[in-house]
C-alpha cells in the first residue's frame, strides 16, 4: 500500500505538468472601464479568416465612420485586394492586425480544434505568426496584435508569440458564434455588450445570415450612444499573460 501511495504522489504532479503543457486557453480581453459619466465604450474586432468580404459590415462601418480592428490572414489579403484598399483608404477607422498566414491554430502541440489541425510545434507557430505579419508589412502596415485561428492557444505558445513582439487579442463577447449564428441571434449578442467589452465577429462570410445581424447590432449600439475604439487606442487587460 505504501509503495502504491508513493507512486500516486509522484504520478499526480507529473500528470498535472503534462496537462498544463497541453491545456488550451481561450484568453479574455477587456478595455479599461470608462468613468461612470462617460458613454459606454467597446472595441469591435473582426476576423478575416479566408474567403471573401462581407460588404454589409464594411460599408456600414465606413458610412457611419465606426472604427474597428481587423484581423487578416495572409491568405485572405491575397484574395481581397479591393477590401484591403478600402481599409488603407481609411487609416483613421481601420487598424489591420495579424490573424496568421494560413489560418492554422497557434497551438504548439499536435491537436485538432473544431476540426482544424493545429500548427503542432513551436516552429510551425512561428511560421504562422511571422508569415501573417509579413503579409501585413508587405501592405505597408505594421501589426501589433495577433489573434490565432480558433482564438485558442497553449500558455507556452502565448509566451512564444509575446516574445515575437505581439500582444494577443482575446475577446469578451462572441458576437456571431463563428459567423454561424442567425441574424437575430447575432444582433442580440451585440446588444448584450457593456462598457469595456471587446467583441469578436467575422467580416469574411458575405453569404451567412450572421453578418446582417452584426451590422444591425452595431447600429443599435451606436443609437444607444456607445462609442467605439480600436485596440491600439485603448488600454486593455488580457487574461493568461496575453497583454501584461
Ligand atoms: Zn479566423
Amino acid at each position: 500500500m505504501k509503495i502504491l501511495l508513493t507512486a500516486l504522489l509522484i504520478a499526480v504532479p507529473a500528470g498535472n505538468a503534462a496537462f498544463a503543457a497541453t491545456r488550451l486557453v481561450e484568453p479574455q480581453l477587456r478595455l479599461e472601464r470608462q468613468e461612470k459619466s462617460a458613454p459606454p465604450r467597446v472595441a469591435l474586432t473582426f476576423d478575416a479568416c479566408s474567403g471573401k468580404t462581407d460588404d454589409r459590415i464594411l460599408s456600414m462601418l465606413v458610412d457611419n465612420r465606426i472604427p474597428a480592428t481587423i484581423f487578416v490572414t495572409a491568405r485572405w489579403v491575397k484574395r481581397n485586394a479591393a477590401a484591403m484598399a478600402v481599409f488603407k483608404a481609411h487609416p483613421d477607422l481601420f487598424e489591420i492586425e495579424n490573424h496568421g498566414a494560413m489560418h492554422v491554430p497557434a497551438v504548439d502541440h499536435p491537436a485538432s480544434i473544431y476540426g482544424i489541425a493545429a500548427a503542432g510545434s513551436p516552429q510551425a507557430v512561428e511560421t504562422e505568426v511571422a508569415s501573417g505579419a509579413a503579409a501585413i508589412v508587405a501592405q505597408g502596415l505594421q501589426p501589433h496584435w495577433f489573434r490565432g485561428a480558433t482564438a485558442k492557444y497553449t500558455l507556452s505558445s502565448i509566451g512564444q508569440i509575446r516574445q515575437m513582439g505581439f500582444r494577443i487579442a482575446g475577446y469578451s463577447v462572441n458576437g456571431d458564434g463563428g459567423s454561424l449564428l442567425g441574424a437575430t441571434a447575432a444582433e442580440k449578442r451585440f446588444s448584450s455588450a457593456r462598457d469595456g467589452d471587446v467583441i469578436i465577429a467575422h467580416i469574411n462570410q458575405p453569404t451567412h445570415a450572421a453578418g446582417s445581424g452584426v451590422a444591425k447590432g452595431i447600429m443599435a449600439l451606436k443609437a444607444k450612444g456607445y462609442t467605439f475604439v480600436r485596440l491600439n487606442d485603448a488600454i486593455e487587460d488580457g487574461s493568461d499573460e496575453t497583454t501584461n
